[in-house]
């Protein structure tokens, strides 16, 4: 793999301004992507992935703001481009795909206008030309290009997904973000889903950012997988290993039992004790410290933020030490 570094998110930081103060929603988190390689991210609701992916692509809303660090992708800075640049960076060089296909695709008009319009905006482009591409990108997507035609109401919820993707991929960007772009699915649309994203992505090249709340399912695609705990990065790892036996950060213990598998019983299965933090009252020290199962006898949890230490091939945000984690009863 080339190490060519496509996305270089250095010490962000997001807030949220609400009537009750800031809400701290992404903490100094730091994150690379290499060219064509796929990093998932994964943590419960309100950790902060979707606040992440949405500062990256530099489509947070009013009531957010940077409270610190950089994005670059590419190798430019996404925060300094203006206007135009922005617009046309978006599209030729990251682009993402949301969760529901219905909130991006307009009901009105049929896929082919949409992907016609959305190729003309970005590139000097003829209508032939734009509809050739159109075809061209519902073949890689195996959909019928006869059902260019469509609106989007007529296809089914995986179509719509695919067709969302093949729009992403359109002008063949460095980086598409993708924010759970199977949650809305039944599992097998979604098994195929991920084929087709690993397929499109060896050939056409390009890197992911892999967003869900599933660590099971980010953990059969991605090259690498970061776990996020109230705003933070607590554990970044390989994802090929088989997670269920091996996950490090006593958080990411929790998340993979509570998560259902094909082969596990409800036996295996566990829930995190307590709720995730109020971002707007983070609690001191280690954030997962009220909820925590090693966290009792030890002050420093409750006291000092953890520093991220190496831990063979992972990087763990957690005050344990490499032989007290190594020690702990692992999830399976
Ligand atoms: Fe648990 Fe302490 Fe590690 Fe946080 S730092 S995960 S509270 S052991």
């Amino acid at each position: 793999m080339s190490e060519k570094t496509i996305l270089d998110v250095r010490n962000l930081s997001v807030s949220y301004i609400t009537k009750s103060g800031l809400a701290n929603a992404v903490q100094n988190v730091s994150l690379t992507i290499a060219e064509r390689e796929i990093v998932g991210l994964v943590g419960e609701s309100g950790c902060g992935k979707s606040t992440l992916a949405q500062a990256i692509m530099r489509l947070l809303g009013d009531n957010a703001m940077i409270t610190g660090g950089s994005v670059r992708v590419n190798g430019e800075d996404v925060y300094a481009l203006k206007g135009e640049a922005l617009r046309q960076f978006r599209w030729s060089q990251m682009s993402m795909v949301f969760q529901s296909a219905m909130n991006v695709l307009n009901p009105v008009k049929t896929i082919e206008s949409q992907i016609v319009d959305t190729l003309q905006a970005h590139v000097a482009i003829s209508k032939r030309e734009a509809r050739e591409r159109a075809q061209e990108l519902f073949s890689l997507v195996r959909i019928d290009p006869k059902r260019l035609g469509s609106y989007p109401h007529e296809l089914s919820g995986g179509m719509r997904q695919r067709v969302v993707i093949a729009m992403a991929v359109a002008l063949e960007p460095k980086l598409i973000v993708m924010d759970e772009p199977t949650t809305a699915l039944d599992v097998v649309v979604q098994k195929s889903i991920l084929e087709q994203i690993k397929e499109l992505q060896e050939q056409v090249g390009f890197a992911v950012l892999f967003i869900s709340h599933d660590v099971h399912l980010v953990s059969s695609l991605a090259a690498r997988v970061g776990v996020m705990y109230a705003g933070q990065l607590v554990e970044l790892s390989p994802g090929s290993r088989a997670w269920r036996q091996a996950a490090h950060h006593p958080y990411t213990q929790g998340l993979v039992r509570a998560m259902p598998t094909l082969l596990a019983t409800d036996e295996d299965l566990a829930g995190i004790p307590g709720s995730p933090p109020n971002l707007l009252s983070i609690p001191p020290g280690c954030p997962f410290h009220p909820r925590c199962p090693h966290a009792r006898d030890r002050v420093d949890c409750s006291v000092a933020r953890p520093q991220t230490q190496k831990f063979g091939d992972a990087q763990i945000a957690c005050h344990l030490s490499p032989s007290e984690l190594r020690g702990l009863d692992h999830a399976g």
